[in-house]
């Protein structure tokens, strides 16, 4: 996730002691979601909040679990209205904290009729065919009581025809409106519901899972719901797959939530029993279906355990007010991100050539493209996520680097533990330790960086601390490549593009003259130091002219190519706040691609580490649900 936005943090301290409840603890809040009017982009809220006369603070949630930020949509709840005993009361928004309400409860009122209405944010969560309910948008919550002891009786109200899918156990269904049992606010938010007019559920249970998975899709069209029987089974290997990295769930069913849509934020949000995925609409139908799938719901899923179950105690608050701490986002999204992709690969999503190319494109793009290393340490990435951000200059910023840094070192950790336990222990047996223990439903079992350590030295003994602190402390350039090296494998770079391309795939010129170019040629990311940039290029500027033609990939391309062979530069003509201005690039190295290619002298255990641990004949074909 990387929606977020600055919040005043020492000023909500003092809200939250000031803030008394007049809300009656222990009874349910009654909660109806009118979403018929999805399709004009407006769902209506309605909440009966069991009150005592006196002061009355409410939330609006703010820091969403997994977003990792103080942004929750506050700017489009509207319609707020507030009425007891047919009277309206009056309210007044915090002085210094948006997501805050105040109001006084008259004598002798006991219940509070909550309206408003939440304007569906354009291209992110609703299209005219389907929706993704996430209930903290639309949600008011009594201050002073933990969301895990407030109780709340959702309805939901879908278009006509709607079918919909969620981890939420249901009560009842009659016509459009569906009712769910009563559960914790802190699980209604973390259980979505998908709904649409074309939509599929297919049962992803392997053979001998006790435990029920299914997929929920819904699409802008029928025709983007035809997932390949082919990925239906690597879906199913997917969840058998990871049965056997941790041994034991942490739900009592699960859902993978996936919206195929053009007209929706592109992004996964993790939960304890589901997750709600977003791709584009057809993404199921493309070659590459596979990689998107491994990529991004292998991902979500492995959160269930590592986010979810196992989560940083700096992560976890009681309600949605308290401010996080990220600076152990390292273990939280580092760890998944290295999961994710090696179940992917596990599972037959991805190939193994599809994970040495992504092992490569991350290696090269913390390496030469990462020169913000040698300033802001990895640590920092983690540290700085709720409030540092901004548009191009990734390279110079590094941005969420804990993501894609953690595939590089917690590769190198599942190294060391081979190789300190002399290959009788792995990342496996880490995990099982780790994320172990009963099946209690959607549970929380904290951890700091000191039982982390401790868990590490449990599978086998290591300064882990001291390997930690150098690795997050690091301001190295180079990226951290011990663990693809100690798998006997290393990073090197050729003419020749990646035959599967990565997640970071792309271009040669990235490594070569050093800008990442969009196909209308706007600079996304110049790398500091690079041939581009020594002459005078930078990110937001836009090529226009190449070698004094009108720009298009291609010719870039073969420019670069000409360049090898000669000592002419390569001049481009660029656009840069409406001026027009002529840099000449004096580069003859040629295109320049990341491969990882075998170092024969070790042996290879990084094909070992994903290697399917699920017979395949285990493994039986999804079914329909209807
Ligand atoms: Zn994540």
């Amino acid at each position: 996730m990387q929606r977020w936005r600055l919040g005043s943090l020492l000023c909500l301290a003092a809200v939250l002691v000031l803030a008394v409840p007049a809300a009656l603890i222990g009874e349910t809040i009654p909660l109806t979601v009118d979403a018929t009017g999805t399709q004009q982009k407006l769902l209506r809220v309605h909440e009966v909040i069991p009150v005592k006369s006196g002061p009355l603070t409410l939330y609006y949630p703010k820091w969403i679990p997994g977003e990792h930020g103080p942004d929750g949509p506050i700017g489009s709840l509207t319609g707020l209205k507030f009425e007891a005993a047919g009277k309206t009361i009056p309210w007044q928004r915090d002085l210094l904290d948006v997501y805050t309400f105040h109001l006084q409860i008259p004598a002798g009122v006991n219940h509070l009729d909550t309206k408003f209405d939440f304007i569906e944010p354009e291209g992110n969560s609703a299209t005219d065919k389907l929706m993704v309910l996430e209930w903290n948008a639309v949600v008011l919550y009594p201050a002073g009581t933990p969301a895990q002891q407030q109780s709340y009786e959702a309805s939901l109200l879908l278009p006509d025809g709607w079918k919909f899918g969620t981890s939420l156990p249901i009560e009842n269904q009659a016509g459009n409106r569906v009712s769910f049992k009563p559960i914790s606010l802190d699980m209604l938010v973390d259980s979505p519901v998908i709904a649409g007019e074309y939509f599929r559920t297919i049962d992803i249970t392997p053979a001998g899972e006790p435990i029920h998975h299914e997929i929920n899709m819904a699409a802008d069209s029928a025709a983007a719901l035809n997932m390949s029987p082919e990925n239906q089974k690597q879906m199913t290997n997917l969840v058998a797959e990871s049965g056997k990295l941790f041994g034991v769930r942490h739900y009592r069913d699960y859902h993978f939530i996936l919206a195929l849509s053009d007209h929706v934020a592109h992004f996964g949000l993790e939960h304890h029993e589901s997750n709600d995925s977003r791709l584009p609409e057809r993404a199921l139908l493309e070659p590459s279906s596979g990689m998107s799938l491994g990529g991004l719901l292998a991902h979500e899923f492995v959160h269930s355990w590592n986010g979810k179950f196992r989560r940083p105690a700096d992560l976890t608050v009681p309600y949605y007010e308290e401010p996080m701490k990220t600076d152990l986002l390292w273990g939280y999204e580092g760890l998944t991100d290295y999961l994710g992709p090696l179940l992917a690969a596990r599972s037959g999503l991805w190939t193994p050539e599809q994970y040495q190319d992504h092992l490569a494109s991350i290696a090269a793009s913390l390496g030469p493209g990462r020169p913000g290393r040698t300033w802001r340490p990895l640590l920092d990435t983690a540290i700085g996520e709720p409030g540092v951000s901004g548009r191009g200059w990734q390279n110079w910023r590094r941005g969420v680097d804990y993501y894609e840094e953690g595939d590089l070192f917690w590769l190198e950790v599942a190294t060391i533990i081979h190789r300190e336990s002399h290959g009788q222990k792995s990342i496996d047996d880490f995990c099982q330790s780790f994320h172990g223990g009963a099946n209690r439903g959607a549970e929380v079992k904290t951890y700091t960086f000191d039982e982390l350590v401790g868990a590490l030295k449990l599978v086998v003994p290591f300064d882990w601390a001291t390997f930690l602190n150098t690795r997050l402390n690091s301001t190295s350039a180079d990226a951290p490549v011990g663990g693809i090296e100690n798998g006997g494998w290393k990073v090197v770079f050729d003419g020749k593009p990646a035959k599967s391309e990565g997640r970071r795939g792309g271009p040669g010129d990235v490594y070569s003259i050093g800008f990442e170019v969009g196909h209308d040629g706007a600079v996304n990311d110049a790398i500091v130091g690079s041939p581009a940039y020594q002459a005078g290029i930078s990110s937001g500027m836009k090529i226009i002219g190449v070698n004094g033609r009108v720009y298009n990939p291609e010719l870039l391309e073969d420019a670069i190519k000409a360049a090898k062979d000669t000592t002419e530069p390569i001049t481009l003509l660029v656009a840069v706040d409406e001026y027009i201005n002529t840099f000449t690039i004096n580069y003859h190295g040629g295109q320049r691609y990341p491969h990882l290619v075998r170092a024969s002298e070790q042996p290879d255990y990084i094909d070992e580490l994903i290697k399917p641990r699920i017979a395949v004949k285990e493994s039986s074909p999804a079914k329909e649900n209807k």
